[in-house]
């Protein structure tokens, strides 16, 4: 074998440079099914299903064109991870060097790096196009910064690639729109949300659940329902679905939540995007389009598009920046363990209930119940950083390291100390009872942060500003939460302090 190109189950593009010059005559592939790969982290069922089922099919497309596919199908072999499965093949064949696009993980990086090492075979790491960034753009931007701003990375991507651009103008004449973007369902919720095309499983995935209820019978996650692209003629329809029936109130949308309502107007895209099923581009420019000719309105298309342009590309930047240094980060020594509920959905917050048992479902949350309800509760209790970031990877079926990591550590419980976000994004259970329909159904109370009643994100709101005071109090937005907190009584705050504790022998 002159060149083994190595495939991991979120490289699924034939775009991809591996394939550039590849020779079916004198190179093979090879791609492994690893149970490590559900086991690091105790993945939920259906994001197992999910790669294992794409993969698959991914393999089908190769051997139709009769290349030289190695395949290791789980059950089939006895290897654990990479190191060993891809150390073994190496060391049973003539390979003449390894290529692989980046990967998504720097642990899988590690691993195939050692395998290669330990058998003398070059490895070729190769950039991943899929980015709108190019090799090395992100370093080089933040090398000029104190802080690394999402927006201006997003409006330098702007500029350089001229989407949403109006020559060298943002489009109808500002960059963002995110204060048109804060609207709730008030307190009747959302009328008629057309729901999303989802896929019945073939054969393929028919036997991929069967496998998956098979050797991880004991992994959190339901598969009653498992309707995920894991083609790329399904991640096409699925854009042009969201396109056609959701876009155009994404935007209006985007931080609302809904009991018993998963989907609302989100694209559900990042789990084909996350697979490379789908291109960025082609999905920018399919929202842009839609702008064009009038079908949906700017505040939508740019919300959308800063999603994508300016998130997306920003957390895989500082991923690759500040590993394997972020793992360990733990700013605001948060040393409590994840409640149990985590993994169950367990408990009488209505919220978490919802949020938590959605995930158990389908394996998915919108952006605004993973930052303001899980990751909220998560960084109000104090966990563990690691314990959390654990947690976020096995459940989400969209979960790759280089986008969760930074989401989960950086923007959701400041493990990083402001590296991503200016400050904690904290809130009593007023915020959620704003922007949801989950508190009219509750037996807390929101507003409440003392008593029987007393809403737990809200007892343990007060008790994380009078915990980092002093942190917060020369900042311009929670300082004045700590002047809140000076003006409550003695009484109160101690009632607080009592509250917690009964909530750590209740919940812990
Ligand atoms: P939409 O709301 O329709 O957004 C459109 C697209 O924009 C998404 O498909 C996604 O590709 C991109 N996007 C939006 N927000 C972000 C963001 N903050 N970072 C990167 N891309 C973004 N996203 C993942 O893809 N995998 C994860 O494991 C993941 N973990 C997260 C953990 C936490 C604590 C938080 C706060 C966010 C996380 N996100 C993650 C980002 C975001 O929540 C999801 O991308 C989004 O909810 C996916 O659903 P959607 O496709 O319907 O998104
Ligand atoms: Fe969640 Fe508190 Fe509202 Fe209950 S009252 S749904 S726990 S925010």
């Amino acid at each position: 074998i002159r060149k083994l190109v190595v495939v991991l189950g979120d490289q699924l593009n034939r775009d991809a440079l591996v394939w550039q010059d590849f020779d079916p005559t004198q190179d093979a592939i090879w791609m492994a099914e690893l149970p490590e790969e559900s086991t690091h982290v105790q993945s939920h069922k259906q994001r197992t299903v999910l790669f294992l089922s794409a993969m698959r099919h991914f393999a089908e497309s190769l051997r139709q064109q009769a290349w030289s596919l190695h395949y290791l199908v789980l059950g089939s072999h006895d290897f654990v991870g990479f190191e060993q499965a891809l150390g073994e093949f190496l060391s049973h064949h003539q390979v003449g060097a390894v290529e692989l696009v980046v990967p998504g993980d720097y642990r899988v990086l590690q691993q195939i790096k050692v395998a290669c090492q330990q058998n003398a075979t070059p490895l070729n790491v190769l950039p991943d196009i899929h980015f709108i960034a190019e090799p090395g753009e992100f370093k080089t931007w933040l090398a000029g910064r104190k802080k690394p701003t999402m927006e201006y990375w997003y409006r330098h991507l702007r500029q350089r690639t001229g989407i949403l651009m109006d020559d060298k103008k943002p489009m109808g004449g500002k960059w963002n729109y995110d204060a048109d973007n804060r609207q709730s369902f008030g307190k009747t919720g959302p009328q008629a949300v057309p729901a999303p095309l989802m896929f019945t499983p073939d054969a393929i995935t028919q036997q991929v659940i069967k496998d998956v209820e098979f050797h991880f019978a004991p992994h959190p996650g339901k598969l009653a329902e498992f309707g995920w692209p894991v083609t790329r003629e399904q991640a096409l329809a699925a854009l042009e679905d969201f396109i056609a029936h959701r876009l155009a109130k994404f935007g209006d949308y985007q931080d609302a939540m809904w009991p018993n309502q998963a989907w609302l107007y989100h694209s559900l895209l990042s789990v084909a995007l996350n697979l490379k099923l789908l291109n960025p581009r082609e999905v920018m420019a399919a929202a842009e389009q839609a702008y064009q000719q009038g079908r949906a309105p700017l505040n939508a298309v740019e919300g959308f598009i800063r999603q994508i342009l300016g998130w997306r590309e920003y957390v895989r930047g500082l991923y690759w920046s500040y590993m394997p240094d972020w793992l360990s980060m733990n700013a605001l020594n948060a040393q409590q363990d994840l409640p149990g509920f985590y993994w169950t959905g367990d408990t009488e917050m209505a919220c978490l209930k919802d949020s938590i048992g959605q995930v158990l479902e389908y394996g998915y949350g919108h952006h605004i119940q993973r930052l303001m309800v899980t990751g909220l509760f998560a960084l109000l209790w104090q966990a563990k950083p690691e314990q959390v970031h654990q947690w976020y990877l096995a459940m989400y079926v969209d979960a790759v390291e280089w986008v969760e990591l930074p989401n989960v550590l950086g923007m959701s419980q400041f493990a990083d100390g402001g590296l991503m976000a200016s400050k904690p994004y904290i809130a009593s259970g007023q915020y959620i009872d704003k922007m949801s329909g989950y508190c009219q159904h509750c037996r807390y109370k929101p507003k409440e942060a003392t008593g029987d009643q007393a809403c737990p994100f809200t007892t343990l709101y007060w008790g994380f500003i009078e915990q980092h005071q002093e942190l917060f109090r020369g900042h311009p937005r929670l300082g004045m939460q700590v002047r809140h907190l000076d003006a409550m009584s003695t009484e109160k705050r101690q009632l607080i302090q009592q509250k917690i504790l009964q909530l750590h022998e209740k919940l812990a």
